[in-house]
């Protein structure tokens, strides 16, 4: 008897210490209540979005993608408010690269941004005529050409690869390789800071010719209507920089 009373408090004292020590741990966060932008953009968003509001919501979106704090989006309840009709804010000529997609750097949604992707995000007539559509016809506010550091499509083309039909592609970008000047350094792949001048001279030529090519877009950029700017993301933190790039 007197062996089961001494087990008994023995096992009360436990519990107790148990429950003081559990009271000691820190109380669990309560799971903070995040307001998720169930809508995308409607007519309404996009008609108040003005080019520069435009670029800081892409750069806000970059800076959301590389800090991890992406916005939570329902991209089914996006599908549904879309359906209907698009009204996206900017348009954004990038690279195939898997390490490039514009709705993830930029972290953006369904409805958000037109996306036209090519190796080595040159522009021709058939990607000029989409982004003439993107801001003349459904109201983008902003183009963005999208370069990116260690671009296959460019490293090829600075080394002359020559291969089916990415022989023709890389073409349309060798204009890049040849408007960096000469500083006696070899001008191949292997010379990353070449293959990055490039890259850079590659956006701006590209932003250059969306101006020369496209009378359309020329006389919107002119009135202010819409933005067209170069940036380039580095591919080894995921940030995508507009300064120093015309
Ligand atoms: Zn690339």
């Amino acid at each position: 008897m007197n062996n089961l009373r001494r087990g008994s408090a023995l096992l009360f004292a436990l519990l107790v210490s148990i429950n003081i020590a559990w009271a000691q741990q820190p109380a669990p966060a309560a799971p903070k209540a995040r307001v998720v932008p169930a809508i995308a953009q409607n007519k309404d968003t996009q008609a108040a979005i003005t080019p520069a509001i435009a670029l800081k919501m892409l750069k806000d979106g970059n800076a959301r993608f590389t800090s991890g704090r992406m916005t939570k989006r329902d991209l089914r309840k996006q599908v549904k408010a879309t359906g209907s009709g698009q009204y996206p804010f900017a348009s954004v000529v990038g690279c195939i690269d898997s390490r490039a997609a514009p709705e993830l750097v930029f972290d953006q949604g369904i409805g958000d941004i037109f996306s036209m992707r090519i190796a080595g995000n040159f522009v021709n007539d058939d990607i000029i005529g989409s982004l003439e559509y993107g801001s003349r016809v459904a109201g983008a506010r902003l183009i963005v050409v999208l370069g990116h550091s260690d671009c296959g499509a460019i490293k090829g083309t600075c080394d002359g690869v020559q291969l089916g039909h990415l022989t023709g592609a890389l073409a349309k970008i060798k204009p890049a390789v040849d408007a960096v000047p000469d500083d006696g350094s070899p001008r191949n792949s292997k010379n990353y800071a070449f293959v990055q001048k490039v890259a850079d001279m590659n956006v701006r030529l590209a932003v250059k010719t969306i101006r020369d090519k496209s009378p359309v877009l020329r006389e919107m950029a002119d009135k202010g209507e819409i933005a067209i700017v170069g940036a380039m993301l580095d591919v080894k933190t995921g940030k995508v920089t507009f300064d120093g790039i015309k």
